[in-house]
């Protein structure tokens, strides 16, 4: 795909809960004159809830960062993410300037049983980080970055973007894995794995992780790491919001020159079943340091086409020999391969951080492109304005990590195929997903296992049980120690063992 182009539900431990919007706007009473009247809220449940007003004001007078709840400024703003189409009104938004606060707000949701969303970069597709009725966690005040050239790593909020960390890393010439839209949140990205351009020589965002901060559902701070622990540590780096709010991340880094190599070529709808043929021999081939993606989706005439996108992170020398068999296959109808800044390869696809656009997505694991897959690609997929695909490299670094060494599991895969729909009216909601679904359906025989960060709410897709493998006997174990009460299940959920 080119990823620039690209219900009132609260899934509540497994059920599916519809809140009438009329009850929590009703809610705004409470905000209008802070602590004086009750809030009215969703349980864990799904039950009907009331918030003291004094409890409101509490909790507001303990946080050093800012208590929204409808009505009051800044809640329209807050209460919106990424995705166009979740549109959910939480009874309140914590937005946590540190440490304290977060143990604040956490002790007010599991007191109280209340519905709780995690938010980090706010660009989760299925809106995980937000909720009807609920409790936000927004750590978006929690952006500070510290690079430490001497030991190459860097301290980050949990509220950073990539961007934030990528800007000040780059100035030191270094780099770590980060994804590939510079305001998606280091947070949700690496607790779920984490794939970029440099995932195939550095392995996955979690596996560059040294240490994390993190808040558990019974309200303690916790430093984790291999050494402290490490089971919690091993959880986090695959289990996605599972086990607990991370408020900071140290992160390993790696000397990476300011620019590299790259760009992508276009191919008209003529050379695709060629071009995807290439792309496949070319990304099961190639070394490390190279990062190729391939897009199904119209070209810059509006066409049906084939975009194959590559990133050489080694040295200019080596990648122009790397890249020149792509430089030099079929005829394609644009080319911008060259040298270019990491930080501008890092905004190739940028969409607004609150993207009015409603999108949907399936996606799933590839370990082969076998000859069917891609008769598939090439003769019954579309590329369309609304509808494209997008295959993100794997393998390489990210499969040196044994199976079972993180919580993440899907080592062998060599690419994760996407299937995106976009649109503009929430009228087109249904039939979009819909749309999207059905040909995901023949997708899927192919594919092994989906990427936590992109979990849908399909109700029948597969559980996260067996999209975890040998490791998910463990998780749910974890899970059980740690958040009994599934206090953190907006997500890939792991129901406590
Ligand atoms: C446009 C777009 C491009 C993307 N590109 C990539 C890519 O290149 N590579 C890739 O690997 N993924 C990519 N993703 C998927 C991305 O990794 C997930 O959507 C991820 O959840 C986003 O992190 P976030 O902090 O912005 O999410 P949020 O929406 O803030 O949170 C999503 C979930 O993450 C958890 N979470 C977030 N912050 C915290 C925290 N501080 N502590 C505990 N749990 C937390 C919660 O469970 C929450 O529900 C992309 C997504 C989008 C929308």
């Amino acid at each position: 795909m080119k990823r620039r182009d690209f219900c009132r539900l609260s899934l509540i431990t497994g059920a599916a809960v519809a809140v009438p919007a009329s009850r929590l706007i009703a809610a705004s009473d409470a905000s209008s004159q802070p602590g004086s009247t009750d809030l009215r809220a969703v349980k864990l449940s799904g039950a009907e809830t009331s918030i003291e007003g004094a409890a409101v004001r509490d909790l507001r007078a303990s946080l050093s960062g800012t208590l929204l709840a409808p009505g009051d400024e800044g809640y329209e703003g807050a209460r919106r993410i990424w995705n166009g189409m979740i549109d959910k009104h939480p009874a309140l938004i914590a937005r946590c300037a540190d440490t304290t606060d977060v143990v604040h707000a956490v002790t007010f949701a599991r007191e109280r049983e209340l519905l709780l969303a995690v938010r980090g970069g706010g660009h989760s597709f299925p809106g995980y980080s937000t909720c009807d009725g609920g409790l936000v966690i927004d750590l978006s005040p929690m952006r500070s970055v510290v690079v430490r050239a001497d030991d190459r790593t860097a301290r980050v909020g949990g509220g950073a973007w990539g961007a934030h960390l990528d800007a000040a890393a780059q100035k030191q010439a270094l780099a770590t894995t980060l994804g590939q839209i510079s305001n998606t949140g280091v947070a949700g990205l690496t607790l779920g794995g984490g794939f970029g351009w440099l995932a195939r020589r550095f392995g996955l965002a979690c596996d560059n992780l040294i240490s994390v901060e993190l808040v558990t559902a019974d309200g303690k701070v916790r430093h984790i790491s291999e050494r402290d622990e490490p089971d919690l540590f091993w959880a986090v780096r695959g289990g996605g919001g599972n086990y607990g709010v991370a408020t900071s991340f140290e992160y390993r880094l790696h000397p990476l020159n300011p620019t590299v190599l790259g760009g992508h070529v276009d191919f008209p709808a003529g050379q695709l079943k060629d071009a995807i043929e290439f792309y496949a021999e070319l990304i099961t081939h190639g070394p490390r340091e190279l990062s190729v993606d391939l897009s199904l989706a119209p070209n810059e005439d509006g066409t049906p086409g084939a975009q194959i996108y590559a990133v050489y992170s080694g040295d200019a020398k080596s990648g122009a020999k790397v890249l020149e068999p792509l430089q030099r296959f079929g005829k394609p109808i644009k080319n911008t391969i060259g040298q270019q800044s990491y930080l501008a390869v890092q905004t190739w696809f940028d969409t607004p951080p609150i993207d009015p656009t409603h999108w949907y997505l399936k996606g799933g694991f590839v370990r082969e492109y076998s000859s069917e897959l891609i008769a598939l690609l090439a003769h019954e997929f579309q590329p369309a304005a609304g509808t494209s695909m997008y295959f993100q490299s794997a393998n390489g670094a990210v499969a040196d990590v044994p199976q079972t060494a993180t919580a993440f599991s899907h080592r062998g895969a060599i690419a994760n195929m996407m299937l995106f729909g976009l649109w503009k009216n929430a009228s087109q909601d249904e039939s979009g997903r819909q749309a999207i679904r059905a040909f995901w359906s023949k997708l899927a025989p192919f594919t092994d296992g989906y990427y936590v960060n992109l979990h849908d709410t399909d109700p029948k897709d597969k559980g996260t049980d067996s999209n975890y493998g040998p490791n998910f006997s463990r998780l749910a174990a974890l899970k059980k120690q740690f958040d009994p009460m599934n206090l953190f299940h907006l997500n890939a959920n792991i129901k406590p063992a």
